[in-house]
């Protein structure tokens, strides 16, 4: 099969979303060392916080643009193809369908939108990204 020939509801959920990229689920990636960051991340401005333990990085990651990771084909740390937030989780263990995966995530891009213009309270904004990404 091509990749053209994949359809909507193959594709990851992921595509497209980068929540957890943007700082909106977590806001740092642990990392082992230099050479787990990577040179494509190091070289868009991103450093290791070594005081921590283990060393993370901070979020959001410059490198993600639109909900998807530019430098997926390159090196991303390995933090990063084994996150799974709990929808994500939800659609590999078929409690979730696709389709409500991505509705969840519009009405988050939404709700995202309304908190940063205050509209939205932070409890409620929390409360959501608790109950769709954290469970
Ligand atoms: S793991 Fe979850 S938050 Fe991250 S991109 Fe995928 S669906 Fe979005
Ligand atoms: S390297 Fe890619 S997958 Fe990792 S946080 Fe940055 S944008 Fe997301």
């Amino acid at each position: 099969m091509t990749s053209s020939e994949v359809s909507v509801n193959e594709q990851s959920i992921c595509i497209g979303c980068g929540l957890c990229c943007d700082g909106t689920i977590v806001t740092h990636l642990a990392v082992r060392d230099e050479s787990d960051l990577g040179a494509p991340l190091r070289g868009l401005g991103v450093e290791i916080i070594a005081a921590a333990d283990p060393p993370v990085f901070a979020l959001p990651c410059p490198a993600v643009n639109e909900g998807i990771c530019t430098i997926h084909a390159l090196h991303r740390p390995s933090a990063c193809s084994q996150f799974e937030c709990s929808l994500s989780q939800g659609v590999i263990d078929r409690t979730v369908t696709p389709e409500e995966a991505r509705l969840l995530i519009s009405a988050t891009f939404a709700l995202r939108d309304a908190y940063r213009d205050g509209s939205v309270s932070a409890d409620v904004f929390n409360e959501h990204i608790d109950s769709v990404f954290r469970r």
